[in-house]
Order: structure tokens, then C-alpha cells, then sequence
């Protein structure tokens, strides 16, 4: 064991190829992720993926069976050293906020702090402030609403000033309404004071709309990592675009770098002649028109080749509808967003063209 890290207010994790085992099975394999003072990281992917392993390494409250942590340039963990949590400048929240029932808001807050009655005091009082809780001190956590025992949670990991803060689905628990708010309440408050945040979260948009950079993790493994217009935008793979939105996939085979299919040629650079690939694209990136005697829309350089398709089905979902359509191609079936107030109905044929900057090819 070592001694508690001395950290500067604004500082920056790294965690270094780090592998994690549990009973002889490997659950984290070379696991590398870099966070600077003031940055929000969300760590996305289905369940197991390995996102509270993370997290739990990171704390300490698992040993990683290779790598190394640091903050700010000191060593946390590597093959030689372990500090343990409380010496690891490292504030932990998790879903359930895990309050101490039987103390007072601010007891809560003042828990794992040191110093004299009156500096402990001092600081409770700032913090309860920070996250708009002033006079709420004496109250006991079950007085307290999902959102007011959320800030309580957050001052209280706030109270010691760790450099890093790590939250595990901090904010599944609160009701729709409540959520939006707090969560950008409480990561502003965190950017503010310049703490490292790693966030797990299994909800695409939750990370879209919070993180500055995502990990996406599957099977133990970070398979992309970047800024949420780039992974969106620019997907390793097929699963990683699917983990976003719905996808659509038409297969094809590379000749002279192209792929023709019934969409017109797609671009392939790097694949050799005769790959099999798949071009995968989203729902709001095919393009819809009506059917003009059976002929269909001229062909554009920019949307390539129109394909017929019949309505299979139509569902409203508010803003847009998402209609699928049974391709005459293949007989396969292709789905299209469309503005809501165009709700077309099973069995009228359309014509759809796709955007072809905004597909994706990958080796089938
Ligand atoms: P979820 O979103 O469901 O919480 P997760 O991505 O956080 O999942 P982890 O909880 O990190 O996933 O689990 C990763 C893998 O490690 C899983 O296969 C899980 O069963 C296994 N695992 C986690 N903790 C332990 C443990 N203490 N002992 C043995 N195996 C474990």
C-alpha cells in the first residue's frame, strides 16, 4: 500500500492497457482510455460489456491483472503498487445514490472528510450551495425527493475534491422529467470544477448528449473511441452503427474498387476485387419519392439510383415515421424515416434513393 496521491485540482487520468480476470476469465482485455481535467468520458455497451469492471479498477475496488492507472502523472496502480480507494483522489456515485439513511443531509456530505468541525462544516455549507440544496442540512434522506438525494449523492463525492470522478448510471433511477435537468446541472458543475468524469451508461443517446469523448466497449474491449459526431458519423463496424440507430445492410461485391448494387456503384477503396461487402446506412439517410407511372425518380450523382419498394408498414413516432419497405430488388426489407406528417400506407409503392457519403462499407 502506498500513500494517498498529492493531486492538483485539475488533473487527468489515464488509464494504460489495463486487463482485468475473474476466475481465470478475462472480462477487461487492453483496456486504454485518457481523460483531461474537466472532459466527460462515457463508457457504452451492452450489458457485460465490461463498463463497471472499469469503473471498479479505476476506484480500486478490483485489482487489474496488467496495466497501469495514473492521475495526473502518479502512479495509482501498476504491477508493483495498488493504492486503495480512499488514497486514490477518485469520488464514486452510483445508481441507487447509497446515502446513509440514519445521517442528516449534511453528515452525508461530510462523511469522508478530514479537518476541524468548523472547516468540515465550511465546506458542506459551499457544497450545498453548489448543488442548490441550501437549507436542506438537518433534513433526513427520506425527506428528500429522487433529484434533491441525487444532489446530496454528488456533493457528497464533490466534498473531498477528487481529481476524478466516476458514476455509474448516475442518472437511470430519476423519473424522465427530473432527469434531463439534473444530469446537465450536474455535469456542468462537474466541467466547472475541473474533475476527470467517467460515466458508464448503456443508452446511445445518453452518451451522444453528455459525453465529450465515448469508449465503446463489446466483449471487454474498447472498439472505437472518440467524439460522439465521430463515432456516429464514422463507425468502426456494423455493430458500432447499429449501436446508435436503426440500420439498414445491402450486401455486394467489389470489382475495380466499386460495388454495384441496385442503389447504383458505392465507392471501396482498400477491398480487393471480388470482396463480399455490406453497405450499411441509416433510416434517415434514404430518401423517399412517389412512384411516377412505374418509372421513378431521374438518377442523381449525389443520391445514385433509385429502387422501388412497397410499403410493408408505417409507424408515427412524433417528430419523424419510420416506414418499412419490402424491396423489389431482393424481396428484402429496407426502413426509411420520414417527416410525421407523411404517414404512407401498406401496399402504396415508393421509390427510394440513398445518400451515398453517408454509407458506410465494411467487409462482409
Ligand atoms: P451492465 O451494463 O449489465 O452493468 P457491464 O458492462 O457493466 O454490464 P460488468 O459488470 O463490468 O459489465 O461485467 C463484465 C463481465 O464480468 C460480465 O461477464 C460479468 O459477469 C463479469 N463479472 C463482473 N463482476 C464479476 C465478479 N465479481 N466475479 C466474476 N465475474 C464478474
Amino acid at each position: 500500500m502506498g500513500n494517498p496521491i498529492a493531486v492538483l485540482p485539475a488533473a487527468r487520468l489515464e488509464v494504460d492497457h489495463i486487463t482485468c480476470d475473474f476466475d481465470g476469465r478475462r472480462v477487461l482485455h487492453d483496456v486504454s482510455l485518457d481523460v483531461a481535467a474537466g472532459q466527460v468520458m462515457c463508457l457504452l455497451g451492452p450489458s457485460g460489456c465490461g463498463k463497471t469492471t472499469t469503473l471498479r479498477v479505476i476506484a480500486g475496488i478490483e485489482r487489474q491483472s496488467q496495466g497501469k492507472l495514473r492521475i495526473d502523472g502518479q502512479t495509482l496502480a501498476d504491477g508493483a503498487l495498488h493504492l486503495p480507494p480512499e488514497a486514490r483522489s477518485v469520488g464514486l456515485i452510483f445508481q441507487d445514490f447509497a446515502l446513509f439513511p440514519h445521517l442528516s443531509v449534511a453528515r452525508n456530505i461530510s462523511f469522508g472528510l478530514s479537518g476541524t468541525r468548523r472547516e468540515k462544516a465550511a465546506r458542506v455549507e459551499e457544497l450545498l450551495a453548489r448543488v442548490d440544496l441550501q437549507g436542506y442540512a438537518d433534513k433526513a434522506p427520506h425527506m428528500l425527493s429522487g433529484g434533491e438525494q441525487q444532489r446530496v449523492a454528488l456533493a457528497r463525492a464533490l466534498a473531498p475534491k477528487p481529481a476524478v470522478m466516476l458514476m455509474d448510471e448516475p442518472f437511470s433511477g430519476l423519473d424522465n422529467r427530473l432527469r434531463d435537468g439534473i444530469r446537465d446541472e450536474t455535469l456542468d458543475l462537474l466541467r466547472e470544477e475541473g474533475t476527470a468524469v467517467v460515466l458508464v451508461t448503456h443508452e446511445p443517446e445518453e452518451a451522444m448528449r453528455m459525453a465529450d469523448t465515448i469508449a465503446l466497449m463489446r466483449g471487454g474491449r474498447i472498439v472505437q473511441q472518440g467524439a460522439p459526431y465521430n463515432i456516429y458519423n464514422a463507425p468502426c463496424d456494423k455493430d458500432a452503427a447499429a449501436f446508435f440507430s436503426d440500420i439498414n445492410v445491402i450486401t455486394g461485391t467489389v470489382q475495380g474498387a466499386l460495388t454495384d448494387t441496385a442503389f447504383g456503384q458505392f465507392l471501396a477503396p482498400g477491398y480487393a476485387d471480388g470482396t463480399k461487402v455490406e453497405i450499411v446506412f441509416r433510416p434517415q439517410h434514404v430518401k423517399i419519392d412517389f412512384d411516377r407511372g412505374g418509372r421513378g425518380p431521374n438518377p442523381t450523382p449525389h443520391d445514385g439510383v433509385p429502387a422501388r419498394g412497397v410499403v410493408e408498414r408505417a409507424r408515427f413516432m412524433g417528430h419523424e415515421s419510420l416506414v418499412e419497405f419490402r424491396m423489389d430488388f431482393n424481396n428484402q426489407i429496407l426502413k426509411a424515416t420520414v417527416p410525421a406528417v407523411f404517414l404512407p400506407r401498406p401496399g402504396m409503392a415508393l421509390w427510394l434513393t440513398v445518400r451515398r457519403e453517408r454509407c458506410f462499407v465494411f467487409r462482409k
